[in-house]
């Protein structure tokens, strides 16, 4: 089934509901106008020759326009490809010549790259703009044609969306989701998070990212809800709208940034049944800290762009710090040892799961599939997690970032809850460097917290090696303004391997 038709289903009895509230524009959308609108979009797409299953690039602002852009790629039977907006020129050249969409959409100001692009290249291509105001030439044709169109039908199967992974641990690989994994992750979440009549989404996630796009759309479109949709996350804005709102869904940071925020009361968050955060590990600390100023428990749930959400605490039982809580309905979880057999209790391991939320593959790139899939059909999520007693999940770090030294391996994990502890320790990550015995030693990059507190990279390996086995204490220790972070808050451990892991510094 379309995706976009399950959508519809859903919204249709209620076409003078809002679907997008908009304050910095001061506009709206109702789930009627949406629908037309993307109508508009999907006859275009049609006639400008747009077959099923042709790819549509789309590196715009986001936008109620954008988003109805996204309905209506999916109502035209094609692939929508959203990109980053901080993507390069260079990367974008990648994505275009790697996924040859058939159409392209654009801002004004970048058509000029994608014009050079499909001039190098000589992929066949039309290219369209939409600004940040929602103008553009895609707007003024889309306005000619007409918002009657039959949604095309499409199987299980056929792809829906190629998404591009975060790029935290090297070049982004183009993910192949089906409409049957979004539709069916969807409903999951739905019932899981127990959404119900009334229920208002703030919303303020980038939607070229599986979170905004799909976790957040994908719910509140089967749901009817409205949802307040700002360009990006503002603390401020979020103030003012969060007495409006019933459920909010963020990256860790946004959690902080509201913490830092002293207006930010238990009275604001009052009306929300329901704080969601993913994409990023929530430290224990912010958990905490959020739970003491609002009386509320943040919900954590764990997913990636290949398989959409996976776990997730629960909406009535107890919402663990630190953990990602449970495998999702119809979602199989399992711990693997370095001998592909599966972890004790509490074991650390490579997390793989198996579902009907599970991609189809990577985009042209069908040896890395294939590495990806164990030969039971569970996709290796590249994560290391553990599970307890209780059933509840824990990430511990990726596979990647594990750190061996001297035949130990050490999970960098645990050494930042310990940093993350100590009086002067804003944040902190521990990641791998060149050690001349050891193969690789353990490097802490420490954020301080700018208290009165003096910390040295003495004082801290000395409280460190209270807590900690003697082969986990940093050996190298250096302190960052920031850490690197990409366009989704994600700590990039290989950027500060790159810069600070070498031999010598
Ligand atoms: P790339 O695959 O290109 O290196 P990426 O893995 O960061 O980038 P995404 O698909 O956006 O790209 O992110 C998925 C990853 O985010 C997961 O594999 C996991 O490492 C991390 N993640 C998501 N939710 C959580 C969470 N609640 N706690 C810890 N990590 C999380
Ligand atoms: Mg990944």
């Amino acid at each position: 089934m379309n995706l976009y038709q399950a959508f519809y289903e859903r919204f249709a009895p209620y076409p003078d509901r809002t679907a997008l509230r908009m304050p910095e524009t001061d506009s709206s959308m109702t789930y009627g106008e949406l629908h037309a609108r993307s109508g508009q979009y999907a006859t275009l797409l049609a006639s400008s020759g747009l077959q099923a299953g042709d790819r549509v690039a789309v590196q715009v602002d986001k936008s109620g326009e954008a988003l109805a852009l996204y309905l209506g790629v999916l109502r035209a039977g094609g692939t929508y490809l959203p990109m980053n907006t901080a993507y390069t020129p260079d990367e974008l050249a990648y994505f275009v010549e790697n996924a040859e969409p058939a159409v392209v959409v654009c801002a004004d100001k970048q058509k000029a790259v994608f014009e050079a692009i499909r001039e190098r290249t000589g992929i066949r291509q039309r290219i369209f703009t939409l600004n940040t105001d929602g103008q553009g030439t895609l707007n003024t044709q889309a306005n000619d044609h007409s918002s009657d169109f039959v949604t095309v039908e499409r199987d299980d199967d056929d792809l829906a969306a190629i998404l591009y992974t975060s790029g935290t641990t090297g070049r982004p690989k183009g993910a192949m989701i089906s409409h049957n994994n979004l539709l069916n992750n969807g409903l999951t979440l739905l019932d899981y998070w127990g959404w119900k009549e009334g229920d208002v989404l703030l919303h303020m996630l980038p939607i070229f990212h599986v979170h905004g796009l799909f976790v957040a759309c994908s719910c509140a479109l089967l749901n009817a809800s409205e949802m307040i949709f700002y360009s990006k996350f503002d603390a401020t804005e979020a103030l003012k709208s969060l007495p409006e709102a019933t459920v909010m869904m963020g990256v860790p940071t946004f959690y902080t940034r509201l913490l830092a925020e002293p207006e930010f009361t238990q009275e604001k968050a009052e009306n929300v049944r329901l704080f969601i955060s993913g994409s990023a590990p929530l430290l224990e600390e912010t958990f905490a800290e959020f739970e003491q100023r609002t009386g509320k428990a943040i919900l954590e749930r764990y997913g990636m762009t290949e398989t959409g959400m996976n776990t997730s605490n629960p909406l009535n039982g107890q919402r663990i710090a630190g953990t990602v809580g449970f495998p999702l309905p119809g979602t199989e979880v399992r711990i693997m040892d370095e001998n592909d057999q599966p972890c004790d209790t509490d074991g650390v391991g490579s997390l793989q799961v198996k579902g009907p939320n599970v991609f189809q593959g990577y985009w042209r790139m069908p040896e890395k599939t294939a590495e990806e899939f164990t030969d039971d059909g569970f996709f290796v999520t590249g994560d290391l997690g553990t599970i307890n007693a209780a059933g509840y999940v824990s990430i511990v770090g990726r596979s990647k970032d594990l750190i061996i030294s001297g035949g130990y391996n050490i999970y960098p994990k645990e050494i930042e809850m310990v940093l993350n502890e100590l009086p002067g320790v804003l944040e902190s990550a521990v990641f791998a460097f060149v050690h001349p015995d050891f193969g690789e030693g353990v490097a802490a990059a420490i954020v301080a917290d700018g208290s009165a507190n003096t910390i040295t990279a003495e004082s801290l390996a000395s409280v460190c090696r209270e807590h900690l086995a003697g082969f986990k204490v940093p050996r190298r220790i250096l302190f960052l303004d920031e850490l690197p972070r990409n366009t989704m808050g994600k700590v990039q451990k290989n950027v500060l391997r790159d810069q600070y892991g070498q031999k010598e510094l």
